[in-house]
């Protein structure tokens, strides 16, 4: 766990995302590529930033984090909840 001071807000309240925190899991299947079929499409994950008392309840395991890859999302926030585009998180286990 590496520490900012930036200003950017946590993932899943409106706190200073203080804390940042490797994802559960790096990379994401888009399924295949539209321009070549013999590619799939691999998306890397950005890594996630909490706020102290939300890092405390991943490291904790009281938080699942999960992930929009809806276009107009692609971000992180608490799994199975709904994210901005109304799909929601889904968990990143495994
Ligand atoms: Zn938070
Ligand atoms: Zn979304």
């Amino acid at each position: 766990v590496s520490k900012a001071t930036d200003e950017v807000s946590c993932a899943i309240c409106a706190e200073k995302g203080t804390d940042v925190v490797a994802p559960p899991r790096r990379t994401i299947a888009r399924g295949a590529d539209p321009e070549d079929t013999a590619f799939a499409i691999i998306a890397v994950l950005p890594d996630v930033r909490l706020c102290v008392a939300h890092a405390a309840q991943l490291r904790d395991g009281k938080l699942l984090i999960g992930w929009c890859d809806e276009e107009q999302c692609r971000r992180f926030g608490r799994s199975a909840e709904a994210s901005p585009c109304g799909a929601p998180y889904k968990a990143l286990k495994g």
